[in-house]
């Protein structure tokens, strides 16, 4: 071989060791990278998706009612709403507390044969009134039903300005809602007296501009502290002196 056939081939294995070290550089270089790459990718995913989570899983318990409010009148508060119809269906027969007798109409001038009994109405999203609806001139004074403790003043969606009213035998809950105002004075935790001025018949709530009306609801309780939760009762026969059934019985 001769000299320049010898140069020529050193050469050309040169060239060809500098080609595989390019090459093998190019292939390092681009790996590399795309190792880093990756890998903060794949983290960040499960990192949102977990601070997604978090905060959606915070429920905001409403202390409030939601029971029987249902009606053209329900009330809005809310939550451990049990509605009247299912648990009575299958609960045995109760007799009523004396707190279900004796009561007053609570809205003054409303005299018993003006009563309209619409606790069996069907209102709207399939519920039933579970109440009774007394017509009168908006800002006619409300009264209590009964003696009692007024236990919860509430704005609810449906039932505008509502009062939850408890029995002094912690039985019953007696609730008025759609009211134009409460009474001077008038605070959670007070001793209402039979008679005594709580409120004023009006129309907030759903019960529609101008339909100023008392939409009065009574329910049996079972835990004084749960006064949204109980098993209804019909107002109109116990508004007019008679005997009424819990609801499902
Ligand atoms: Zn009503």
């Amino acid at each position: 071989m001769s000299t320049r056939a010898r140069i020529l081939l050193s050469a050309a294995i040169i060239l060809l060791a500098l080609a595989a070290f390019v090459w093998w550089l190019s292939v390092r270089y681009r790996t590399t990278p795309v190792t880093p790459v990756a890998l903060p990718n794949t983290n960040e995913a499960p990192a949102e998706n977990v601070n997604r989570a978090a905060p959606t899983t915070t429920p905001t318990p409403s202390a409030n009612a939601n029971n029987n409010v249902s009606s053209a009148a329900t009330p809005a508060p809310t939550p451990p709403a049990t509605n009247t119809a299912e648990p009575s269906a299958t609960a045995p027969p109760q007799s009523l507390p004396p707190s279900a007798s004796g009561l007053l109409i609570p809205v003054v001038g409303v005299r018993p044969e003006q009563l309209r009994d619409t606790y069996n109405e069907a209102r709207s999203e399939g519920r039933v009134h579970d109440a009774i609806d007394i017509m009168a001139a908006c800002g006619t004074p409300v009264v209590a039903a009964a003696d009692g403790l007024i236990v919860k003043l509430f704005q609810s969606e449906r039932g505008g300005t509502t009062i939850y009213q408890r029995s002094t035998d912690d039985k019953l809950i007696y609730y008025y809602a759609h009211l134009k105002a409460y009474a001077d004075g008038l605070t959670e935790n007070k001793t209402v007296r039979r008679g005594e001025t709580i409120a004023y018949v009006g129309d907030t709530g759903n019960a529609g501009p101008g339909n100023c009306h008392l939409h009065f609801a009574i329910w049996l309780i079972t835990d004084p502290k749960h006064y949204w939760d109980g098993q209804n009762i019909n107002p109109y026969p116990l508004l007019r002196g008679q005997r009424s059934e819990v609801r499902g019985q």
